[in-house]
């Protein structure tokens, strides 16, 4: 139910630890990556919401568990993201539509906390977000 549902969006929390994306950066853990260089990484996700649905991540954590958590030294990290998903979204065919989404904390669902630009395309996409 929704009450539970709030609950384990609560629990959570952003604790600072390493996240599942450190061993993708690694290459601990295989994933299918569509971009990448020197300081961002893009891979597909492994449970997609649109027939493009592809994560961007900075190698470096570096603090950015959420952009909440972003300072100035970050700013060019940020603007790379961003500009990576652009290139991305012509990588795969979808230029002529495509949503960014970042969801920062537990009340906008994130669960992994080390910041990701979620590039999705390839359908029609609805507004407003759930
Ligand atoms: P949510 O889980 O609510 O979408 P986030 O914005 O934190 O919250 O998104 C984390 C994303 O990471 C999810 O879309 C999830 O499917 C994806 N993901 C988790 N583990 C992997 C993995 N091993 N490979 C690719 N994507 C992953």
């Amino acid at each position: 139910d929704e009450e539970a549902s709030a609950r384990a969006a609560a629990a959570r929390v952003d604790s600072g630890a390493p996240t599942i994306f450190d061993k993708i950066i690694s290459k601990e853990i295989p994933s299918t990556v569509v971009y990448e260089d020197d300081k961002v990484l893009a891979f597909r996700d492994i449970n997609p919401q649109a027939p493009v649905h592809v994560l961007i991540i900075p190698k470096q954590r570096d603090g950015l568990t959420e952009l909440g958590k972003a300072d100035h030294r970050h700013e060019e990290v940020l603007g790379r993201l961003l500009y990576a998903a652009k290139v991305v979204a012509e990588k795969e065919g979808i230029s002529e539509g495509f949503r960014v989404v970042i969801n920062n904390g537990a009340s906008a669902c994130q669960s992994v906390y080390h910041l990701h630009l979620h590039v999705l395309g390839g359908r029609q996409m609805k507004w407003p977000p759930g």
